[in-house]
């Protein structure tokens, strides 16, 4: 959604309150994005604040187990005209006073991405030797020898 933005930065004390959704092409996010919140004016600083609803359909970084998880991203921004002195990822520049409100939506919700999905905090993983799922039940495997260690061994007691 596009939202034109002059008469915001014209009126002081205007807001508007949207509530829409829009389709995304990310693999994992399974649901359309739902946004609802609003756009205003207050005392001359122009501010958006609402919020992306979305479900994320994906498997655990650890254990591979199927994720689905409704999640709620907050989408705040100070939105200015022109660049000013502050380095501030809060403040937003629109250029042509209109804002691409999709566009925005999105590099929240990528920020707001942990590096990795798991199913739970403390999700043991698999196995990196047999492949079973260390949350269910620990299978006894013993990290096996370092090679080079073994032959060093080997060596010495070649030597005896
Ligand atoms: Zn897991
Ligand atoms: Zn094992």
């Amino acid at each position: 959604m596009i939202i034109e933005l002059r008469r915001f930065f014209e009126n002081d004390d205007i807001k508007q309150d949207f509530s829409y959704e829009f389709d995304t092409e990310d693999e994992i996010i399974s649901s359309p994005v739902s946004v609802s919140g609003y756009v205003k004016n207050s005392t001359g600083i122009v501010s958006i604040s609402a919020q992306a609803v979305f479900t994320v359909s994906t498997q655990c970084a650890l254990c591979a187990k199927d994720i689905r998880k409704k999640l709620t991203v907050p989408v705040k921004h100070f939105l200015i005209d022109q660049l000013n002195d502050e380095d501030n990822d809060d403040y937003i520049v629109v250029e042509n006073l209109s804002l691409n409100l999709d566009e925005l939506v999105m590099e929240d919700i990528y920020l707001s991405f942990p590096t990795r999905f798991v199913c739970k905090a403390d999700c043991k993983g698999l196995c990196p030797y047999c492949g079973n799922d260390l949350n269910e039940n620990e299978c006894g495997c013993k990290k096996p020898v370092d090679p080079r260690l073994a032959a060093l061994q080997q060596l010495l007691s070649d030597d005896e």
